[in-house]
């Protein structure tokens, strides 16, 4: 297995390879980028087949957390870590114990978030050896209400902003009423963003694999329910996907009918080619890194002990970032995805320049 050569290296700061054969803890921990800050990212345990995968998609994630992080204008690298083992059958408190006590080593140069296969309960496990995990506290969140540490509420809003970002510059209107939404999972996000666009007047039709899922939008929100084969083709003026990635590819793109892509999932794109497709199809796309940064922003301020104001701001930055992105496109004749990229580079290539990330805000997130 190739470290240094590996295609997703990337120039990584840091790796990490825990074992802890009491417990069945193996680990790795992926540090891309910290000059802007520490590197925040989740923590996702998966039954990865072979190291080599693990290692892929560690390298992968992390680095999409240096962007995601710099794009938003926040004070964190990228960063991210997998444990190897089934989350249902191999995870226990004491290889979490473990895992926060391997955390601890890394001297808050990482800070770990719950992702898929591990939850708040598990991350607060680590946190009894640790102070390096986020994502926690109980607090009065961003929009005023009781907040257990999960990001999705901040995710959702930040995602309705970016939304009607992307309408404004597309289809030249702030009202969003009667706007037409087509949103595929309907989840802890879909739902959220589902009752903010509900709220704006909007008229929504909804898809998710969970039936109950979708039915909860129908009946509190006035949804239309749609199949799995339509959801992304409907004549609709925005298509959301919040479930899963890789949903813009060779066989959806020519079949789009709505002018706006905007949803929170992760990867969207199948390829990176795929930015182009859309723009040669008119359809402007609100890359997902950009639209979903409300969670991290969430979590970073978690840290810092800011009030609810200071954290509502911030997301609401994120149709500013939209925008300069839109126009950037425009003025290029580059697709949004290529140019999120770049200005995301310009971030925090800019705190590289001037040496790494500053002990002071090391010491306020860390
Ligand atoms: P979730 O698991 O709560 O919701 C996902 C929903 O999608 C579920 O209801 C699920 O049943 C549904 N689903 C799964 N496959 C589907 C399919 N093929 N068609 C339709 N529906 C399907 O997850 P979430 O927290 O709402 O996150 C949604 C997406 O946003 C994920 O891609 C996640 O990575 C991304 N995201 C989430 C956050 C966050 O703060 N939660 C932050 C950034 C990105």
């Amino acid at each position: 297995m190739n470290v240094f050569s590996h295609p997703e290296f990337d120039n990584h700061e840091h790796l990490s390879f825990f074992c802890d054969p009491e417990t069945g803890l193996k680990a790795i921990v992926a540090i891309h980028n910290t000059s802007r800050g520490p590197a925040l990212g989740g923590c996702r345990m998966f039954p990865y087949t072979t190291d080599e995968q693990a290692l892929r998609d560690v390298l992968r994630l992390s680095k999409g957390m240096t962007y995601k992080s710099a794009l938003a204008n926040l004070d964190l690298g990228g960063g991210k870590s997998v444990i190897i083992g089934d989350p249902r059958k191999e995870k226990s408190e004491a290889l979490l114990e473990a895992m926060g006590k391997h955390l601890e080593g890394l001297g808050g140069q990482y800070i770990a978030a719950e992702d898929s296969g591990t939850s708040v309960p598990d991350l607060k496990v680590m946190g009894r050896h640790t102070q390096h995990v986020a994502g926690i506290a109980e607090r009065i969140g961003f929009d005023g209400q009781p907040s257990n540490g999960d990001p999705s509420p901040a995710t959702a809003y930040g995602t309705f902003i970016g939304l009607k970002a992307a309408v404004r510059h597309k289809l030249g209107r702030d009202d969003l009423s009667g706007l037409k939404v087509a949103i595929q999972g309907i989840g802890n996000v879909g739902f959220r963003l589902a009752r903010h666009l509900k709220e704006a007047g909007a008229q929504l039709w909804v898809y998710d694999i969970f039936a109950e899922n979708m039915q909860r939008a129908v009946d509190e929100l006035g949804a239309k329910p749609a199949s799995a084969e339509d959801i992304l083709y409907l004549p609709v003026d925005v298509v959301a996907p919040c479930a899963m990635g890789a949903v813009l590819n060779d066989d959806s793109i020519p079949q789009l009918k709505a002018k706006v892509v905007a949803g929170a999932a992760n990867n969207l794109l199948e390829r990176a080619d795929h930015d182009q497709a859309l723009k040669d199809r008119g359809i402007l796309y609100a890359p997902d890194f950009a639209i979903n940064a409300g969670g991290i922003i969430d979590v970073f301020y978690e840290r810092t002990g800011a009030t609810p104001e200071t954290v509502r701001a911030h997301v609401d930055a994120i149709g500013d970032t939209l925008t300069e992105i839109f126009t950037r496109s425009d003025r290029s004749g580059r697709p949004t995805g290529a140019i999120a990229n770049e200005l995301a580079e310009e971030r925090f290539r800019k705190h590289e320049a001037r040496g790494n990330a500053n002990p002071e805000r090391l010491a306020r997130v860390g």
